[in-house]
């Protein structure tokens, strides 16, 4: 199959149709229009076999995953998703994986009324590369670099489930079928926060979401905001798949220095914490305190039932 014939079969006139697309994928570049008073909000990420997931994920959870992390970029901003185009490298053309490679794709697309507008193939290893655009009223975007002394810290949901797929694969973990089959759904399909991200919007001081693990995910914030600090680990929140598995200190462990959860972390001040909480959930979101912005740049202070408390050392590497 010609790179054109594959396009025309998989990409062109699927997907949801913006009328703010003037020229969508089949010329040399697609030609949108960004609204009066908006900024455009721009990511791109890269997922690579055996890097990023495992070569037997099923295609469908890789069109979701690929496009639903780039989402989550774009929610940690407050901005709303609009535009996606995509670099897909294959090993070979093989129609059955490609059809459900794409569906996976526009499903989640048609979901959060993005249109994929562009793209480019090419032959080697599997490796997609999606670059998602969205929108963002001017001035209003969520960033790192907000966070004040005193803020609240909170996240949107439970963390750790995608490292539980993963390590307890990786370590023959003696999983239930039913938390397996929920933990996995979790590291194949996650939901980027995209309303919660724009209900955030002038509320939260500031945003990121979790992609590399809440610790380092903070530390982005903290460094960012030249402040620090304290989390109550015994707040944050964990699914029962997780806490019934595997012992507590390892599943805290997999909750906080993981990463792979897409759900986001952010600050608000004491003044907006209603309103925050409220709206929130209006979208079905059930926003969790688990600690307080402080002032200096020491490291993050952990605390467990308000003691002071330590990550286990030993344990898992990450997937990589
Ligand atoms: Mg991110």
């Amino acid at each position: 199959m010609k790179e054109f014939e594959l396009i025309n079969r998989y990409f062109t006139g699927r997907g949801v149709t913006r009328r703010d697309v003037d020229v969508g994928i089949g010329d040399d570049c697609a030609l949108v229009n960004v609204p009066d008073n908006c900024q455009l909000a721009i990511t791109t990420d890269t997922l690579v076999e055996g890097v990023h997931f495992f070569a037997d994920i099923p295609p469908r959870a890789l069109g979701h995953r690929a496009l639903a992390v780039n989402l989550s970029d774009l929610a940690a901003m407050g901005a709303e998703p609009t535009w996606v185009s995509l670099g897909l490298t294959l090993p070979k053309i093989d129609p059955e994986w490609l059809e459900e490679f794409t569906e996976g794709m526009h499903e989640i697309a048609e979901y959060f009324n993005v249109q994929i507008i562009g793209g480019d193939t090419t032959q080697g290893p599997l490796t997609i590369t999606i670059c998602a655009k969205g929108t963002v009223p001017k001035g209003k975007a969520l960033t790192r670099s907000g966070a004040n002394v005193g803020d609240w810290i909170y996240v949107t949901g439970n963390l750790g489930d995608a490292a539980l797929a993963i390590e307890s694969r990786k370590n023959n973990w003696p999983l239930s079928e039913s938390d397996a089959a929920s933990a996995l759904k979790k590291f194949h399909y996650p939901s980027p926060r995209v309303a919660a991200g724009q209900a955030l919007r002038g509320i939260a001081s500031s945003a990121i979401d979790i992609s590399d693990g809440l610790l380092a995910d903070l530390s982005h914030i903290l460094r960012r905001s030249d402040v620090t600090a304290q989390i109550h680990a015994d707040k944050v929140p964990m699914s029962d798949a997780l806490r019934h598995s595997i012992p507590q200190d390892q599943a805290l462990k997999l909750a906080l220095a993981y990463g792979d959860d897409y759900e986001l972390l952010y600050t608000v001040s004491q003044d907006n914490k209603l309103i925050m909480e409220s709206k929130l959930h209006q979208y079905g979101v059930e926003p969790i305190c688990i600690g307080q912005i402080q002032p200096g740049n020491d490291d993050i202070e952990l605390l467990y039932d308000n003691q002071p408390w330590l990550l286990p050392e030993s344990g898992f590497e990450h997937f990589s």
